[in-house]
């Protein structure tokens, strides 16, 4: 364990091992049995102090005991060197760092931050095999103490991670911690790896709703040198910074993608203008050409009313001289007969008469007209 009290001071392991005078006199205080467990509930209090060559400096029970530190290091132990490590960097920062302190009934925080404005904040080490009911149990204890709680996963830094093929700490530092974020640090205290989701983005219009980038998770590697509190959370330095720019650029996108949009939206309309203008430039054109055609028949009827009138007369005006008389027929050089109405005294083409001919009237008649 880490900690120990001698004569109502708290001792921490490391801190007495880098002075060989201060360890010898701490040596001295073990050996004499004065070293006591922190643990106020510590059935077997005295602690001694130990430094060898194999393992970190430690202090342990004399006997064995009924000892909640004793329990908790047993638990925990795995994480001591990480805990370590991390104190040291937390107390570098000059964060109010505390490793190992008991601030809940039966347990041990393994970072402990009482900060000037009162903010009490634990860190919890975990792993793959933190299940559900350890999470909520101690969730549910700090925050019945105040205490806001910070889970960080000891694992291996795989950098690829897909939320639905992982286990309960991760998926729950994802969706319920402070920065809905997720901190990995590996083994080897070497690494630190921050997951966080990043939303899909969406462009709505009018016209429908697209999908311009897919929902997608944001990896940030550091090391436990880059570990620092921002906004009441745990988080790697630059690390919001470059997932807000992250956003940000994504949203640019998206606001391109409207923006491309809107001018496809705004040629088709274009286009489908200049159609209905050319649709009916087209109409008026075959109109126009229709009552040209028009025109030229007409003309052509006129044109062959005009010649015909003018040889109806040339006709007419050939026979004239012989109209009178009445013994032969009249015809014109067409071999058309030609009659005198003797009710109007027309000279007309046979075809118009109703009635003609007979004695010494071989070319009078009664014309249609007059007989109407
Ligand atoms: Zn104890
Ligand atoms: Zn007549």
């Amino acid at each position: 364990m880490e900690n120990a009290l001698w004569k109502g001071k708290r001792l921490v392991a490391y801190e007495v091992s880098k002075d060989y005078f201060t360890e010898k006199e701490i040596r001295r205080a073990s050996h004499k049995g004065e070293l006591c467990c922190p643990d106020p509930g510590c059935k077997s209090s005295i602690l001694k102090y130990c430094h060898g060559e194999i393992k970190q400096p430690y202090f342990a029970h004399r006997d064995e005991s009924d000892c909640d530190y004793v329990k908790y290091e047993k638990a925990s132990g795995v994480f001591r060197g990480l805990r370590l490590l991390l104190c040291e960097h937390f107390s570098a920062c000059d964060y109010p760092v505390q490793m190992e302190a008991k601030v809940l009934a039966h347990h041990y925080s393994h970072l402990y931050f009482e900060w000037e404005d009162g903010t009490k904040m634990a860190i919890e080490l975990g792993t793959k095999r933190t299940n559900i009911h350890e999470v909520e149990k101690l969730n549910q204890e700090y925050h019945d103490n105040q205490v806001v709680p910070i889970w960080l996963v000891v694992d291996h830094s795989d950098k690829q991670l897909d939320e639905r093929h992982t286990y309960f700490l991760k998926r729950y530092c994802l969706n319920e911690s402070a920065n809905k974020s997720l901190l990995i640090l590996t083994y080897d205290g070497k690494k630190v790896v921050q997951y966080k989701r990043v939303p899909a983005v969406h462009c709505k219009t009018e016209i429908g709703d697209y999908l311009v980038e897919s929902q997608t998770m944001f990896v940030y590697e550091g090391t436990c040198q880059d570990l620092v509190f921002e906004n009441g959370a745990l988080t790697l330095k630059g690390f919001e910074e470059t997932y807000e720019n992250l956003l940000a650029y994504r949203q640019s996108k998206a606001e391109k993608f409207r923006q491309e949009l809107l001018e496809r939206q705004r040629l088709a309309k274009e286009q489908e203008e200049q159609r209905k203008i050319e649709e009916r430039n087209m109409e008026a054109y075959r109109k126009e050409k229709a009552a040209e055609q028009q025109r030229y028949l007409e003309w052509m009827k006129a044109q062959a009313a005009k010649k015909f009138a003018e040889e109806y007369t040339k006709r007419k005006d050939s026979i004239l001289a012989m109209i009178e008389q009445q013994e032969r027929q009249v015809r014109d050089e067409t071999g058309i007969r030609w009659i005198r109405c003797e009710i109007c005294g027309e000279v007309k083409e046979e075809a118009e008469f109703v009635s003609y001919g007979g004695r010494g009237r071989l070319n009078i008649g009664k014309c249609k007209s007059c007989m109407k």
